[in-house]
């Protein structure tokens, strides 16, 4: 993404790898949440270098996360899932979502 770097290092005491993301912070807000999301998704997708896939795939993720943002702020839909749903059920299925459960094999 222009203007920002998704920093991978170890770290000197520990030897584990780390990640930073910097960011020129002379952007709005709105265009720093887009960075940060966008550098954010290179990181959870384990994008190891540059390729057009990956910049859309970054794009794409931080859009709809900022498009679930303005969702919350005009029709608070996880207020309204927390309250009638319960927060428990609405966590499980969202880790059942994004990690599911080992296929058994017969
Ligand atoms: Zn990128």
């Amino acid at each position: 993404m222009d203007g920002a770097v998704c920093l991978v290092f170890r770290d000197k005491e520990t030897g584990e790898q780390k990640r930073m993301i910097a960011y020129n912070d002379s952007r709005n807000a709105a265009e720093v949440m887009q960075i940060i999301l966008h550098e954010f998704a290179h990181i959870i997708m384990r994008h190891t270098q540059q390729s057009v896939n990956g910049e859309v795939e970054a794009t794409c993720f931080a859009l709809t996360m900022m498009l679930f943002i303005i969702i919350e702020r005009r029709f608070h839909l996880g207020q309204t899932i927390m309250k009638t749903a319960g927060k428990f059920f609405l966590l499980k299925e969202i880790k059942k979502e994004l990690f599911p459960p080992a296929q058994e094999t017969a």
